[in-house]
């Protein structure tokens, strides 16, 4: 017989992101928009954006009852198929942690074959929960944290209103590390303005090599229609970094400076970005700055700025 569940569909809360290592996840909204978001953080996000402008994307916290019903109307829909969910919206670990175990066990009740739940979180979050929590999190099956460092140098974080120190985002990946927990960082090549790109370059190396997460990705910026980033632009308070061959330098001069014991694993594959890259540090350092080089060489190597971003 048709179960009822099968004539509904999950709730989502658009427009939607997720990483993209995470393309073949089931999404669940477990949370909508981002909390910094809502306390007027992070000048370049588009998050800033949905929170002043599109009422269905404010921040809030779902109930823990409609998460779950959500998770069987997955089932409903995808069967034994789904392996990994991913927990949306930005940062689903801010919920408190006896609702959030009960949101992971369930993923796990529900799908058989389910080897990962991962969600993205702002370093207090991870700095708010204790080791134990942490580690029942861990052991539970949230196996994998997004974590956006975006710079590590305090000077950037300020000029775009991160809202944390570099101090504390290096706690926060230390942190979820020791409780077992997987770490993806994140950094956005260009972030500091052709003013702050060499303290940026080289700081965020040097905080990637005292995190050493399990992943790090770099972005390249890019400028989101309406947010405060662009109107700092407009006003000539920031200068953006226009020349791709500036970036790559920019990259590099990142690379140079992260010192990891590893393994990283190390990606520039967000469509935001002008050379894809791959390896694992400190192993292929080496070789990654050697394809950089190449590139800089032979600049035909970068992706167009019009493919940028698809
Ligand atoms: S950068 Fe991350 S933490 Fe900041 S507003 Fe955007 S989604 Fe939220």
């Amino acid at each position: 017989m048709k179960s009822n569940l099968q004539d509904r569909e999950m709730f989502y809360a658009e427009p939607i992101y997720r990483p993209p290592s995470e393309a073949y996840s089931l999404l669940v909204q477990a949370t909508v928009g981002c909390s910094s978001a809502a306390a007027g953080r992070c000048y370049f996000c588009s998050s800033y954006i949905f929170q002043q402008k599109i009422p269905g994307k404010r921040f809030r916290i779902r109930p823990t009852a409609e998460i779950l019903e959500d998770i069987e109307i997955g089932y409903e829909h995808y069967g034994d198929i789904v392996k990994k969910i991913f927990l949306l919206d930005s940062n689903a670990l801010i919920i408190k942690t006896p609702e959030l175990l009960k949101i992971v066990e369930k993923c796990y009740d529900t799908f058989p074959r389910l080897t990962q739940v991962a969600c993205y979180a702002c370093c207090e979050d991870i700095l708010r929960k204790s080791d134990a929590e942490l580690e029942q999190l861990s052991q539970a099956g949230l196996n994998l944290v997004f974590i956006g460092l975006e710079s590590g140098d305090q000077e950037v974080l300020d000029l775009i209103n991160k809202g944390v120190t570099v101090q504390d985002q290096i706690d926060s990946v230390i942190k979820a590390n020791a409780a077992g927990i997987r770490t993806s960082v994140t950094s956005i090549i260009g972030l500091g303005g052709r003013k702050l790109y060499h303290q940026h370059a080289v700081n965020t190396g040097k905080a990637v090599s005292q995190m050493n997460p399990t992943f790090f990705a770099s972005l390249t910026l890019m400028v989101v229609p309406g947010t405060p980033m662009e109107e700092m632009i407009r006003k000539g308070e920031f200068e953006l970094v226009t020349d791709p061959l500036e970036i790559i330098r920019e990259l590099e001069l990142m690379i140079q400076n992260i010192d990891v014991p590893g393994p990283v694993e190390f990606r520039t594959n967000h469509a935001s970005n002008y050379l894809p890259l791959r390896g694992t540090l400190p192993k292929d350092k080496a070789a990654l700055l050697s394809t950089i080089q190449d590139a800089l060489r032979d600049p035909t190597r970068l992706r167009s700025e019009a493919m940028r971003g698809l």
